[in-house]
């Protein structure tokens, strides 16, 4: 499998997820189609679907242009929201995605919208706005509990430690900086944060990230954790209260 990073937008990322057996492509949530297009071009692919993840307009704004180049392609994503343009297939919690000779699963996890979809497999997850790295959506329609159960029982099942985490922005300096500001005392983090502002620094992408990183550094996959609930004065025996305490400070943050 071969994946593509096309930044869009000021901190979008869209994806070409290539089959290299059929070099068959499906674009995940290619918001401008002009980069997307000419990635594509160049790249000699046989484009064939848009997977979506949400029907926000910075993820979705490309699919029209991209259809009007492409009519036959598959137009995948919730009907939760009948927001998304062009849409052809449906997709339900749990259902199987083929590309070329690739398989992924369409994983239901409301939170950030009640229509978000995460495409895995044993390798990739594309999280959109549900998990970024060292950091997840705002709660846009969904509540705590929501995105909590998204995140910590829906997702967290199907990862495995190496699986490579494709998020729908660059946001992770900015999670960081705050992850740090909630656990100052964490060494590590603070190293990872000078990783990723050094990246950052050289105008390269901070993603992907991986499960074993996320589980480590990601403040809202920790809310199990003593440190953290202690952090944010929460209970440590209540981990969606400590979700959304954390939720509520990243917001203000
Ligand atoms: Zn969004």
């Amino acid at each position: 499998m071969r994946i593509e990073i096309v930044p869009v937008f000021e901190d979008n990322y869209a994806y070409i997820v290539i089959c290299p057996q059929t070099n068959q492509a499906a674009a995940v949530d290619p918001a401008q189609a002009d980069p997307v297009l000419r990635r594509v071009e160049q790249l000699g692919v046989d484009l064939c679907a848009i997977w979506t993840t949400h029907h926000h307009w910075d993820h979705v704004s490309g699919h029209e242009a991209i259809v009007a180049r492409y009519p036959s392609l598959e137009v995948l994503g919730s009907p939760n929201s009948g927001r998304i343009p062009c849409l052809t297939r449906s997709i339900g919690d749990g259902e199987q995605i083929a590309l070329g000779s690739l398989r992924f699963r369409a994983v239901a996890t409301p939170g950030h919208t009640l229509d978000a979809i995460c495409y895995i497999n044993d390798r990739v997850a594309f999280t959109g706005d549900t998990l970024f790295c060292s950091g997840c959506g705002r709660l846009f329609e969904g509540s705590a509990e929501l995105m909590y159960q998204s995140l910590n029982d829906k997702l967290a099942v199907l990862m495995r430690e190496d699986t490579a985490i494709y998020p729908g922005h660059e946001y992770t300096e900015k999670n960081v900086a705050f992850a740090r500001s909630l656990t100052p005392a964490d060494a590590e983090l603070t190293a990872y944060g000078e990783r990723i502002a050094a990246l950052r620094k050289a105008e390269k992408p901070s993603v992907p990230s991986d499960w074993s990183t996320e589980r480590r550094f990601n403040p809202f996959l920790r809310c199990q954790s003593r440190a953290l609930a202690e952090a944010v004065g929460g209970d440590v025996g209540d981990p969606v209260a400590v979700f959304a305490e954390v939720r509520r400070r990243r917001d203000a943050y």
